[in-house]
């Protein structure tokens, strides 16, 4: 039994003022679709209506196209560069000025927990926009020769788990080094990509520099194959990231793409358990696991086995799953039905694998999408739960008992964007990192971020770089 239960203490929603329906923002305006469909975006915690949003059809995605063509070669490339940059910095700023509301709308829209969408997702927003302001005047700086130039057109699209983060991932350095954008956020998670069309706004961005446009993935596909495009920006599932590479491999549209992962998070003997049992937790429990760098595959030494796995269990019990808007939070809401069904579908066969499934006691909400903290014992390689992304709260133990067993079993996956190793022992994290296949290596830590990092995958996690001076070749003629 707890000691003591927490009070409830949600942040108000009063600082959000939804509309009930959203146009499609082109050329620095708000307007209808040409054909008039339109969808809903729901709250997946409480499934109520937010919004009626615009699902934008092919001439749409046409004018939006043209709207970043004319502001391209009108306005944005022929731009000095500082002169770019105090638009970021504006735009940044903004973000800043605006974070409370940007960070109760993510968590409406999406579900995550408002402890993580106000203290890490909407501090990066910001700090990307910040970053990539500061290079924009540099760019010659940076590595790519005297006056690199920018590519033209990009057609981003970008997922739900991390809706307005992505954005800025792939929106900041775009417009840093000179190119105009049309982004096509998810269905589920709209929202804030249309109140960052406001912030465009607000700044006096020139129009057609930053267009949106709503819709599903049939929007997203159009966006794609536009021959009006110069540069594809895509970040979601290896299946359809598949699909895009497919579309543009006979184009000369140049293309990155940050797909799935299955990231093994590798504990020693001698890791402090209490800290590594802290970073299992913020590695596949951090916005439910819908993280495409999550430390999803746990591999953990056999002489400490038991000690983990008992901590983390009492650590899983004090998880609070709810309320997304309650500060209080640690695990909100599963985004859609569609991935509920999914998680649920990949546990079932975990358990008809032959794995051990254990969650805490919790109670989960009536009404929502709702997935408990979930971690499978007993699961073998070949399992399709130690195989496959879930991309839900659900962990796969497993154990090694050297380190060469656990750098075989971690690079045994067809993605590669991410790995964690937990050791006292410096000369084992260097030892593992030059041998993980993943992009990313967190050492006793996990999670992290920053806009002067480049991250990016291997294999069939995708291909090019965003962030850092990395993250600038993906949008410079070079
Ligand atoms: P998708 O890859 O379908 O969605 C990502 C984005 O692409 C969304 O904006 C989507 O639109 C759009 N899209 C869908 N089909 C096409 C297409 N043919 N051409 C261009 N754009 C398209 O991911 P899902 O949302 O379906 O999630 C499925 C699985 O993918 C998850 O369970 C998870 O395993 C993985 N995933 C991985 C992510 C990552 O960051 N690596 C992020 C999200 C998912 P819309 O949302 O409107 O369908």
């Amino acid at each position: 039994m707890p000691k003591f239960e927490y009070a409830p203490a949600p942040e108000s929603r009063s600082i959000v003022s939804l509309r009930e329906s959203y146009g499609l923002f082109i050329n620095g305006e708000f307007g209808p679709g040409v054909d008039g469909r339109a969808f809903k975006t729901i709250s997946p915690a409480t499934e109520e209506v937010l919004a009626e949003v615009t699902e934008a059809g092919p001439a749409d995605v046409d004018r939006a196209v043209s709207a970043a063509r004319k502001a391209y070669e009108h306005t944005w490339s022929a731009m000095p560069g500082r002169e770019r940059a105090k638009y970021l910095f504006r735009i940044a700023r903004i973000i800043q000025e605006r974070a409370r509301e940007l960070a109760v709308l993510e968590s409406l829209d999406n579900g995550k927990p408002i402890r993580e969408s106000r203290d890490v997702d909407i501090p990066l927003v910001a700090a990307h926009f910040f970053y990539h302001a500061g290079w924009a005047d540099k760019l010659e700086y940076a590595g790519y020769g005297p006056a690199p130039r920018p590519l033209g057109v990009a057609g981003q699209v970008i997922p739900w788990n991390f809706p307005l983060l992505m954005l800025a991932w792939k929106i900041a350095p775009a417009l840093a080094c000179g190119n105009t954008v049309v982004l096509k956020p998810a269905e589920t998670t709209p929202l804030t990509a249309l109140a960052f069309a406001e912030i465009c706004q607000q700044a006096d961005l020139p129009p057609g520099v930053v267009n949106i446009v709503t819709g599903a993935g049939e929007t997203g596909r159009t966006l794609v194959e536009h021959p009006g495009i110069d540069k594809v920006a895509f970040t979601g599932s290896t299946e359809v990231g598949k699909q895009i590479a497919r579309a543009c491999a006979p184009t000369r549209k140049k293309v990155t793409l940050e797909l799935g992962g299955k990231a093994a998070n590798v504990v020693f003997e001698d890791a402090p358990v209490d800290q590594a049992v802290e970073g299992i937790v913020n590695g596949i429990f951090f916005n439910q696991g819908h993280v495409c760098c999550a430390g999803s595959r746990l591999l953990v030494q056999e002489s400490v086995y038991s000690d983990v796995l008992a901590s983390l269990r009492r650590r899983l019990a004090t998880l609070r799953l709810g309320d997304p808007l309650d500060k209080n939070t640690d695990v909100g809401a599963i985004n859609s039905a569609a991935q509920l069904a999914k998680i649920r579908e990949l546990s079932e066969v975990g358990e008809a694998e032959g794995a051990q499934r254990w969650s805490p006691p919790c109670e989960l909400p009536v009404k929502g999408f709702w997935f408990p903290p979930t971690i499978f014992t007993g699961v073998s390689q070949a399992h399709r739960i130690a195989r496959e992304e879930i991309f839900g709260p659900v962990l796969s133990v497993l154990t090694f008992r050297t380190p060469a067993e656990a750098v075989e079993k971690a690079n045994n996956t067809p993605y590669g964007l991410s790995a964690g190793v937990w050791t006292e022992k410096g000369s084992l994290i260097l030892w593992m990192a030059s041998r993980l296949r993943a992009g990313v290596v967190w050492a006793n830590t996990f999670n992290k971020f920053d806009p002067t990092s480049p991250f990016g995958g291997y294999k069939e996690s995708g291909y090019g770089r965003e962030g850092g001076r990395h993250g600038l070749e993906a949008y410079l003629d070079v």
